[in-house]
């Protein structure tokens, strides 16, 4: 058998997020899918050798809410509040899917995401043809855990939302048994009830046995917005954190987008049970949301992760932007030492790994770690001069820095084009698809 593809990084710094955060400039060899050594020269015969000095090297970066079925409304739903812009836009666009749209909708987002840095994600497709969110990130190499949205309640929903609590179930079933562990284990499926007000208590109870079955992930968005959680008391009578809880929805498995508006008690709860937290500073702004007490979630050992949420609450994926906000929203309320840039780094990498329970194969430089690893080029106006890497890469560099990707030693981007995709022919298909859906609906 031919032995793996060897290629050398060479000569960068290395920010290798390992336990003792060791950054220093070195070289990092990747063998197959693995990462097999960091910081030392290499004696072995190599295939490919790219030259890193002056260059940071880091882990690819993580993020654990993203809604791929929704790149094709990038810019679409504008300046609304959040359950106006589900109701009037985001529902009804996502209702107007096709195999195709969707795909299109999955593979610019994807190809997004890969130019910016990103290498995993943890993704709430829509309600049906999800398989084509699949194909899509599987055709561009990224790594995954996605599943369908699953809403069996709700007024006002159009048809292609509309499902009953057995056939959300069978269909998440189906999709888990042809997805989860392919490509190299990159794909995987989690259990993903849309949120509290989307489900009837039967649907939350079962995802929840089911994915435990199984040793699925479970994801849900919980207490965006100060109107969802008094609806949800009003319903559930009880807080939305604590709701969840009560139906065992918590736990290491288990990861909450947003989490603005939770009690003191329902902090407790997150703590004490180990569930993650998907901070989404663009999304929570734009939406009016709030602003999500990180640093005292953190400051309790929660883990909390950062993430870019769908385009049209954002509008851009790139998780630079989302570490630079995330870093200075909550100072002025917090003071300056909160959220340092090194905290904000460990979010989007380690945290991000430690939610998609895959803190032993990514989210750092480590020998035998998957080989998800991103070169960012910072010679450049404004990240000039080069400060601490930490700082340069939160406070200063941008998504355009990013030169080189790979996941699982593969190149995905290279010199920052993203390979195997005609950029020019997915922008127009998108603008095409997007058309489609929405201008019957404004
Ligand atoms: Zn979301």
């Amino acid at each position: 058998m031919a032995r793996a593809i060897r290629t050398l990084l060479k000569g960068g710094t290395l920010v290798t997020m390992n336990g003792d955060r060791h950054v220093g400039v070195g070289d990092l060899l990747m063998e197959g899918d693995r990462i097999v050594s960091v910081g030392a020269p290499t004696r072995k015969k190599v295939d490919h050798t790219i030259d890193c000095s002056g260059r940071l090297v880091i882990p690819g970066l993580i993020q654990p809410h993203t809604h791929l079925c929704q790149t094709l409304f990038r810019g679409f739903a504008d300046d609304l509040v959040l359950l106006d812009w589900l109701g009037q836009r985001i529902w009804p666009f996502e209702g107007g899917h096709s195999h195709a749209s969707l795909y299109t909708s999955a593979l610019l987002g994807a190809a997004e995401l890969l130019r910016s840095g990103t290498t995993a994600i943890l993704d709430m497709a829509t309600v049906r043809h999800t398989d084509a969110v699949f194909e899509a990130v599987k055709k561009l190499g990224l790594r995954a855990t996605i599943g369908k949205a699953m809403m069996d309640q709700g007024h006002g929903l159009p048809a292609g939302l509309r499902e009953t609590t057995d056939a959300s179930i069978e269909e998440s079933l189906r999709l888990a048994d042809k997805w989860h562990g392919t490509e190299n284990g990159r794909l995987r499926y989690a259990f993903m009830p849309r949120f509290v007000l989307s489900c009837t208590e039967q649907l939350l109870v079962r995802s929840v046995e089911e994915a435990r079955k199984r040793g699925l992930i479970l994801h849900t968005h919980a207490s965006e917005n100060s109107e969802e959680i008094m609806q949800v008391r009003d319903r559930c009578g009880a807080d939305n954190v604590a709701y969840l809880h009560g139906l065992g929805m918590s736990g290491e498995d288990t990861v909450f987008a947003h989490c603005v508006w939770v009690t003191a008690a329902e902090q407790r709860i997150l703590a004490d049970t180990k569930t993650s937290v998907a901070h989404c500073p663009s999304s929570n702004l734009k939406l009016a949301s709030g602003f999500a007490r990180v640093p005292d979630l953190l400051e309790m050992g929660i883990n909390v992760g950062l993430a870019a949420d769908g385009a049209p609450c954002n509008n851009n994926l790139d998780a630079f932007t989302e570490m630079r906000l995330a870093a200075l929203i909550h100072k002025p309320r917090f003071g300056p030492t909160a959220m340092p840039a090194k905290t904000v780094f460990e979010m989007a990498t380690l945290n991000g790994a430690r939610a998609l329970g895959l803190s032993d194969e990514i989210g750092a430089l480590e020998e035998g770690k998957r080989a998800d690893v991103v070169v960012v080029d910072h010679r450049q106006l404004h990240a000039a001069p080069h400060a601490e890497p930490y700082s340069v890469l939160v406070y200063s560099a941008r998504a355009s820095d990013v030169e080189h990707v790979w996941v699982d030693g593969v190149q995905r981007v290279r010199k920052g084009k993203v390979l195997g995709v005609n950029v020019k022919r997915l922008v127009n298909q998108a603008n095409a698809h997007a058309q489609a859906i929405v201008a019957p609906l404004l």
